[in-house]
């Protein structure tokens, strides 16, 4: 193996992988390692949007959609908890997303990396130190290696050790679980998409990972240990807000494997390295999965970071570009996950916004999509829809002389508008409370 290598990037899991191919494609030598290659077998990001599959095409990695053999996909149909029709929301322009079983993902990645000439792949090898000089523990011989790179990217995750080593805090929050199983031999409501209900006790999210394939995702609250632990209770609880078809392939599956759960974390993207230690993917940040952004923006990481004159250049780039997807997931989060009689109430705003106007389906995929990443787009969005919500809610308050939940629901809704108010001002940044609040539960 070389020594001395352009770049050591630490961390083999999907942007890891994709930064180590971009900068070997770029001319340099690169040095990969790998802490734990099982680590690609839990379950995590599978969805990849069409910002992300653009970068992956523009590193001849557009071929694996192929993977899956299920044909690009096309957008989302949101199934609304009020019994109303399917909402089908494509992405704009015809553009399209890819989804894939993460572990297949993330093989592939390392195989394709390994075979490229300008890349040393090493694993298991986990980076331990950086100072007084870098150096990883080689996992068979316990030797402690020196790392003689003149870059090093972290690609090691939320929770990355590498951000410790920095000094760097690890501001992260909890949110939630998700558990994720395989449903075989069952159709989507509507082929080509991913699909997301509400209503029960968290979000569920259902796409296609292969022929015979389907990955639902279900979110419930930390707290609720009991659905974790009894696959009854959890079909119990997710059941109803499922199509038929769906419902009964779930109660299949659960007979035969349980569910894998991981915690889903919030962790605002800010810090993005010292010195020549530049942080990629969740390393910088994560979000929670419901807007399936985590690799998409990873990507975009490593486009900015070989893109850049200078580490302030790339966390500039980055800091700017992924404020509204970061806004979009937590905001989405919330009234998706919040069954509070004000989050009901945007949520069918949303459902009819969605369901009447082409204009702003378009600007919601656009956002989603992370193809638009204006503020102004976010906001005009959010205010929209929370303000024909604040009217219908608090117009048939007033007409029935309940003032007191109307000054109760004007508090309310004045607090959501944080949102619209976040898009508009740059820099703007918070984590929202209610990530750290119990979550409350079902209307009753
Ligand atoms: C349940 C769930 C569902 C998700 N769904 C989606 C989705 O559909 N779409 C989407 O875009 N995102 C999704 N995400 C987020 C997505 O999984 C992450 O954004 C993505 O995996 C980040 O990739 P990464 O390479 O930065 O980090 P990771 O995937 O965490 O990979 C880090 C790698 O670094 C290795 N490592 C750690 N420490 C060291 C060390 N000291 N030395 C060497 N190696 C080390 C680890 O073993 C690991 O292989 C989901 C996340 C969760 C939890």
């Amino acid at each position: 193996m070389r020594t001395g290598h352009d770049v050591a990037v630490i961390g083999a899991g999907p942007i890891g992988c994709a930064a180590a191919i971009a900068f070997a494609r770029s001319g340099a030598t690169v040095l990969l390692l790998e802490s734990n290659p099982r680590t690609s077998e839990r379950f995590a990001g599978e969805w990849i949007h069409p910002s992300g599959v653009r970068i992956l095409k523009s590193l001849s990695l557009g071929d694996l959609e192929a993977l899956v053999e299920t044909g690009p996909k096309r957008g989302f149909v949101v199934h609304p908890d009020d019994g109303s029709d399917p909402i089908v929301l494509p992405y704009p322009d015809g553009m399209t997303a890819a989804s894939f079983d993460h572990s297949e993902l993330v093989s592939e990645l390392r195989r394709r990396a390994a075979a490229l000439p300008g890349i040393d792949y090493v694993a298991p090898a986990r980076l331990t130190k950086l100072s007084p000089a870098p150096a990883y523990v080689e996992g068979e011989s316990g030797a402690e290696i020196r790392i003689e790179a003149k870059q090093i990217v972290a690609a090691d995750g939320r929770r990355s050790g590498t951000r410790r080593l920095l000094g760097l805090a690890d501001g992260s929050v909890g949110i939630s679980f998700m558990g994720g199983i395989v449903l075989n031999d069952v159709d989507l409501p509507v082929e080509g998409y991913g699909h997301v209900m509400s209503g029960g006790p968290g979000p569920i999210m259902i796409y296609r990972i292969g022929a015979n394939k389907v990955r639902m995702c279900l979110d419930i609250p930390t707290s609720a240990t009991s659905l974790r632990r009894d696959p009854e209770a959890l079909y119990d609880a997710v059941a109803p807000g499922l199509p038929t078809t769906m419902a009964k392939a779930l109660a299949v599956s659960l007979k035969a494997r349980k569910p894998a759960w991981m915690e889903t974390r919030f962790q605002t993207r800010t810090e993005y390295g010292r010195g020549n230690v530049a942080l990629v993917g969740d390393a910088v940040g994560c979000t929670h999965p419901l807007t399936a952004i985590g690799i998409s923006l990873g990507l975009m990481d490593v486009e900015a970071l070989l893109d850049s004159v200078d580490a302030a250049d790339y966390a500039r780039q980055q800091r700017a570009a992924v404020r509204v997807p970061e806004m979009l997931s937590n905001a989405l989060y919330q009234v998706f996950s919040d069954n509070r009689y004000d989050a009901v109430a945007i949520r069918r705003s949303m459902y009819d916004v969605w369901r009447t106007d082409a204009a702003e389906r378009h600007r919601t995929m656009g956002l989603l999509a992370a193809t638009d990443l204006r503020g102004r787009s976010f906001a005009t969005s959010f205010f929209r829809i929370g303000f024909k919500a604040a009217r219908k809610t608090v117009g048939s308050q007033a007409r029935e002389g309940r003032w007191r939940r109307v000054r109760h629901s004007l508090s309310r809704f004045v607090s959501w508008s944080t949102w619209p108010l976040a898009g508009l001002l740059p820099g703007y940044r918070k984590i929202p409370a209610h990530l750290t609040a119990p979550r409350v539960g079902r209307p009753g």
